[in-house]
């Protein structure tokens, strides 16, 4: 499964609260300019493991505020941090009763895990409250935006939804380029570093000297509310508390605080360690790291327009099978039960429903493009053409389209129609 996080707040106005922007914010003299200057401390202070630094500013008083930072600071610091800054850009500011409420505070926060298009990285927001002291500002609270509370505080710029702010996190990692994240459910956490470090190998060779991330993080629970809340995964039309994961693309913020949304600058995964089918979650765990490897090179997202979901998911579905028989197999059989039930319509699933009732068949049907493709030349071909199609927008018949012609005669050296006949024919006879 895959989700675009920062679309579901895209294009959202949301109730503006009624709000003065301070007079001298652009000359960058009065409070704003004295909280620039304690958020570029608290910056280089979590880049540099100063905690004290971190603090400085905060409210000694306000235990939950002080066992919040300390939380959200250790979770950073077990990570590799490229980039941490904040900006201020779309902030405003709210005076009432001796404090000032300010933001949003996009904090951008960039993981060498990371990479974006001229630099660009995800970002989450924050209202904070502030307090005058003669002249220190001393900061009451720190509120992170969430989808519970956006409307309310009237942001519309990237949440801070990620696990790091509700949970005490243990991260390993794994090899260069992998760390695996558990919440206090996860006691195993280590028994999954072979399995991921042996599928990203996998799914590394499958994908070749294509364009990719630096590194891929991977968040386990077997909680289920945490499997809802982080990254707001239960919030999408698509969620199902029973999926075992959840591959999360994050756009990048610009310099103003808002989300890019034509790029997208990191992936996340979330596994859901409670409802695996199998002993292990290792085809979860490939599936997802196929989405995650892949993601960089995919079109993004942009409301109803975007890559064939029949393609992303089936390509997950079909990396699978590779060197797994018994996976085949089950995917195989999915495939004639469909058929079998009359859901087989000569065309790949489309993007509306494919999450809807038939999803197992989806899957599988979606799967059955590069199996065959496999089949007719060999599994680099399967890959090649995945890659050329995510770079395309799902036309609802894709298979009509004059470019995937032009794929099919360059990868496959057939027809697309000679293809869709071999298709129609391998689908029918149970892939
Ligand atoms: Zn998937």
């Amino acid at each position: 499964m895959l989700l675009a996080g920062g679309l579901l707040v895209a294009g959202c106005g949301g109730p503006r609260r009624p709000t003065i922007q301070s007079e001298d914010y652009d000359s960058g003299s009065g409070l704003a300019k004295k909280l620039r200057k304690i958020l570029e401390r608290r910056a280089a202070a979590l880049k540099n493991g100063d905690e004290k630094g971190y603090l400085a500013a905060l409210d000694m008083s306000n235990d939950e505020l002080i066992r919040y930072e300390k939380r959200v600071f250790a979770n950073l610091r077990q990570f590799e941090l490229a980039d941490v800054r904040y900006i201020t850009e779309s902030m405003f500011e709210q005076p009432k009763d001796g404090e000032v409420t300010a933001g949003p505070i996009v904090r951008v926060l960039k993981l060498t895990a990371d990479a974006g298009p001229g630099d660009i990285a995800p970002g989450e927001s924050f209202v904070y409250r502030v307090r005058e002291d003669g002249d220190k500002v001393v900061v009451t609270d720190i509120i992170p935006v969430t989808m519970e509370n956006r409307e309310e505080l009237g942001v519309t710029t990237s949440l801070a939804d990620a696990p790091w702010h509700t949970d005490e996190l243990t991260v390993v990692q794994v090899g260069k380029k992998v760390w695996l994240v558990g919440d206090e459910s996860v006691t195993d956490l280590k028994r999954y570093a072979d399995v991921a470090e042996q599928e990203l190998r996998l799914v590394e060779r499958l994908w070749g000297d294509r364009l990719t991330y630096p590194g891929h993080v991977l968040f386990f629970t077997r909680d289920r509310d945490n499997f809802k809340e982080w990254f707001s995964t239960g919030y999408s039309d698509n969620f199902n508390p029973r999926n075992q994961g959840y591959q999360v693309r994050l756009r990048g913020v610009q310099k103003n605080g808002l989300e890019y949304q034509n790029e997208y600058a990191a992936s996340r995964i979330v596994v859901n360690l409670l409802d695996q089918q199998h002993s292990s979650p290792r085809f979860t765990i490939r599936h997802e790291l196929t989405h995650a490897v892949t993601a960089r090179a995919t079109m993004t997202d942009y409301g109803d327009w975007g890559p064939p979901i029949w393609a992303i998911e089936g390509f997950a579905r079909y990396a699978e099978t590779v060197g797994a028989p018994t996976r085949a197999a089950e995917i195989r059989a999915q495939v004639a039960a469909g058929v079998r039930a009359g859901r087989f319509r000569g065309a790949p699933p489309s993007r509306k429903d494919f999450y809807g009732e038939d999803i197992h068949f989806n899957y599988a049907l979606g799967s059955s493009v590069f199996s065959l493709a496999e089949r007719l030349k060999g599994r680099d071909a399967a890959v090649e053409l995945y890659a050329r199609i995510i770079e395309r927008p799902d036309s609802g018949s894709f298979f009509d389209l004059p470019i995937f012609d032009g794929m099919c005669k360059d990868i496959l050296g057939i027809s697309a129609d000679a293809f869709k006949r071999r298709w129609a024919g391998f689908v029918r006879n149970g892939a």
